[in-house]
């Protein structure tokens, strides 16, 4: 059984067709990442993915389950959406922050050592008394990212910033993603504009620009010129278009 499905899946916002017939499955392990240039349609794919969107035609399946007949299924998803900044004043700790990622069914007697080990596993053990406004960006993230694994889930869905870290920050943040595939065995997807990156820790990768524009292993996608220069001249596009506009 596959963790993800994805079958013939469009969706539309109003007259804009946003993703256009997208297929592809993740199997236990993967790491599986989406690239695509600005506008491709990541984030609708992760929306209708998390249940969000769900005027979508086609299936999703988690686990089995066609995500709009069983919703129990998100209990097994974690998912981290792109950072935004955080005002310094806000008050919530971080032991509040990662709280909130702990569904109602499972608040028991570990809550608190649950907490505690999911800020261990991203490296801010010490810190959950603090204020999260007066973390680094990147440490911001890390608490994020406990919220989303503190319930144990068997899938991660990670939407990257595009910008903004610095590169110390970001080689940390990659490092985790590693750890949490490889040690903790999480099955994650991750979408990210950082080719590198993706190319050094994807076990598989999905380019998708509206339609489905690549799927495969990652060797098969960073070894061929031909794919690497349609998506870099796709992505120069996405650029100009978004200049454009402002
Ligand atoms: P990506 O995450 O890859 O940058 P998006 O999923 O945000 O792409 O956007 C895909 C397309 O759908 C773009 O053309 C975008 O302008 C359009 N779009 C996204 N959100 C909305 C919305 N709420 N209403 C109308 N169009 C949208």
């Amino acid at each position: 059984m596959h963790v993800l499905e994805i079958d013939g899946v469009s969706f539309s916002y109003g007259s804009t067709l946003a993703l256009d017939s997208i297929s592809f499955s993740v199997d236990k392990g993967d790491l599986l990442g989406i690239i695509g240039p600005n506008g491709a349609g990541k984030t609708t794919l992760f929306s209708c993915m998390l249940g969000l969107l769900g005027g979508y035609r086609g299936s999703i399946r988690i686990f089995g389950e066609d995500i709009k007949k069983n919703r129990k299924v998100f209990q097994k998803i974690g998912y981290i959406p792109q950072k935004k900044n955080i005002d310094r004043n806000f008050p919530a700790t971080i032991e509040e922050i990662v709280s909130l990622g702990i569904t109602s069914s499972r608040k028991d007697k570990s809550y608190k050592e649950r907490i505690l080990s999911a800020l261990e596993t991203v490296g801010l053990s010490s810190l959950q008394d603090r204020r999260i406004g007066e973390l680094s960006g990147g440490q911001q993230q890390r608490v994020l990212i406990a919220k989303a694994i503190v319930n144990d889930p068997e899938l991660l869905i990670l939407d990257e910033p595009a910008t903004g870290i610095d590169l110390e920050t970001q080689n940390k943040f990659y490092a985790l993603l590693r750890k949490l595939n490889g040690e903790n065995k999480i099955t994650m997807i991750w979408s990210s504009h950082d080719l590198d990156a993706v190319n050094k820790l994807a076990t598989g990768v999905a380019c998708i620009n509206r339609s489905m524009f690549f799927h495969g292993q990652t060797h098969e996608f960073f070894e061929n010129p031909d794919l690497l220069k349609a998506y870099s001249e796709s992505s120069m596009q996405a650029h100009m278009h978004m200049h454009d506009h402002h």
